[in-house]
């Protein structure tokens, strides 16, 4: 549907595309041009979403659970077969490079297929008892899962809480960031015409200050999932208690490397180029500050920044190895930030300013010198920007590693078995990598120690999560 030449895209209630209460436009951040409007769905749509949901949510129950896993599959296989048209529209909202945008779709489906196979398989237990007794436990599905998306990975971020709500038995109503609405969407529409019971999974665009804090506030949801920054986070987490219902909080994070001088060094240097290039450093486990040991740090730099010197970076439909960041309000914070720090005595290895012309575009930037105090070196920029430090001994490296108040993610680079383990085990963090830098799969628990968050994504225990436990007690005698 077009409307004044852009397309437009409606809110999707109850199996189909609704209009808003108003409008808002989505831009392509690698040209600056406006691409699509997309209907604001306003209080009202998210009370409209709640009761499709309240209603789907039964029906869902209704059928048998290992038909819901064929349902979930079904949708698996048309996501699959859209993995082109998504990734396109992706990339063209939010900007990553064509390739990686493909990858993430199909970790999408990853997810589906995942906990499809769980639907038959959330089960209680017996438990002894004194007396003439049965007593044991179900596992029960909550109700409705309200699920507050960022835009730095749409497809993915969405359906890693998405996908198991569904299998335990929920329905879901979420909120897409104004930023990139339109592949999620897509998706809403693709899952439903799969087989998804009518109002069983909805997406209610619109500004987080409205659209969200409706649906965060609202009283009739049992559940609320948020991915976002930690500001964002606290307000949910707030509603959430006022509701008294359970929350997952995933938010930021300024996660370590320690790079001893036993590594692997082309790899480790991989990692850090992975972490600053894909999605423009713009990922919330992205590595940020890279502590490399006092004997190898030279040769470290002096690879590192051969390496991002290569860096394409263009429209990330053209699939460059970098593409823009998300907007001019991020391109300013992120200058703000390198300058500030420039300012303050550090040095600018490559890049430290932004690219003239159309669209959001950052240079790849390694900082050297920055103090482990200084603003570059405690707050999120998510921006495609890296700090380096060099330290002298593993005690000194876990304790500036974990000098943060965030703790979601962390790299161990080093060849020496017992001190991987001691460093992973030191590191105060949800995720610890050993020898290797790597993104979302489905079956491993992923969640913050610390500001970084609370509860656990992904794995199987996250279906108690998304489950309410009830114990049955029969008096046998
Ligand atoms: P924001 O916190 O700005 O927004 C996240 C979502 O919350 C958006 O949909 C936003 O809507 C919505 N929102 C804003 N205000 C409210 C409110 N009062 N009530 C309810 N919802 C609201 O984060 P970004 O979108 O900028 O995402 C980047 C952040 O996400 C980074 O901090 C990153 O580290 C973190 N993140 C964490 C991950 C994790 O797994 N730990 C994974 C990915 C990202 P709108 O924008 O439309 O106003």
């Amino acid at each position: 549907m077009t409307r004044e030449g852009l397309e437009f895209r409606g809110a999707f209630i109850d199996g189909e595309y609704r209009d808003g209460i108003d409008t808002f436009t989505v831009e392509n951040p690698s040209t600056g041009e406006s691409i699509a409007e997309v209907a604001d769905a306003g209080a009202q749509g998210v009370k409209d979403a709640l009761d499709a949901a309240i209603h789907a949510q039964e029906e869902w129950m209704a059928i048998d659970p290992s038909e819901r896993g064929k349902i979930l599959r079904q949708v698996a296989r048309a996501v699959e077969s859209h993995v082109d048209t998504l990734a396109e529209i992706s990339t063209r909202e939010m900007g990553r490079p064509l390739g990686l945008s493909e990858a993430l779709v199909s970790s999408t489906v990853g997810y589906l297929d995942y906990y499809a196979g769980m639907t038959d398989k959330i089960q209680g237990e017996t438990i002894p008892i004194p007396g003439d007794s049965h007593a044991y436990t179900k596992k029960e599905p909550l109700g409705v899962s309200a699920q507050i998306i960022p835009w730095n990975a749409p497809l993915l971020l969405c359906f890693r809480g998405v996908a198991p709500a569904l299998a335990a038995g929920n329905a879901v109503v979420a909120k897409p960031s104004s930023e990139a609405p339109l592949a999620l969407l897509e998706i809403a529409e693709i899952a439903t015409e799969a087989g998804l019971p009518d109002g069983l999974f909805n997406m209610v665009p619109g500004s987080g200050s409205t659209v969200g804090a409706a649906l965060t506030d609202a009283d009739r949801i049992d559940e609320v999932t948020f991915t976002g920054s930690s500001g964002t986070g606290k307000m949910v987490g707030k509603a959430a208690v006022e509701n008294v219902i359970p929350m997952a909080l995933e938010l930021g994070g300024k996660s370590p490397a320690v790079v001893f001088d036993d590594a692997d060094l082309e790899d480790a240097v991989d990692g850090a180029y992975q972490a600053m290039t894909a999605t423009s450093g713009q990922v919330c486990f992205a590595t940020t500050r890279v502590f490399v040991h006092e004997d190898v740090y030279d040769e470290f730099k002096e690879r590192f920044v051969e390496r991002v010197g290569a860096v394409s970076m263009g429209p990330a439909i053209e699939d460059p190895d970098m593409g823009p960041v998300i907007s001019a309000d991020a391109l300013e914070t992120i200058e703000e930030y390198v300058d500030e720090a420039i300012e303050n005595g550090a040095t600018a290895l490559t890049g430290g300013r932004s690219r003239d012309g159309p669209g959001h575009f950052y240079e790849p930037t390694i900082i050297e010198g920055a103090a482990d105090d200084d603003r570059i070196s405690c707050e999120e920029v998510f921006g495609p920007v890296i700090n380096l430090y060099e330290f002298a001994d593993e005690k000194e490296a876990v304790r500036r590693a974990n000098d943060t108040e965030f703790g979601l993610y962390a790299t161990v680079w080093t060849n020496t078995l017992d001190r991987a383990h001691r460093v992973a085990n030191d590191i105060e963090s949800g995720s610890v990598m050993i020898n290797r830098y790597l993104g979302s799969v489905p079956q491993t628990p992923f969640g913050g120690y610390k500001k970084s968050g609370l509860g656990r994504e992904k794995g199987m225990q996250v279906i108690d999560h998304y489950t309410q436990l009830k114990t049955v007690n029969a008096d046998l005698s």
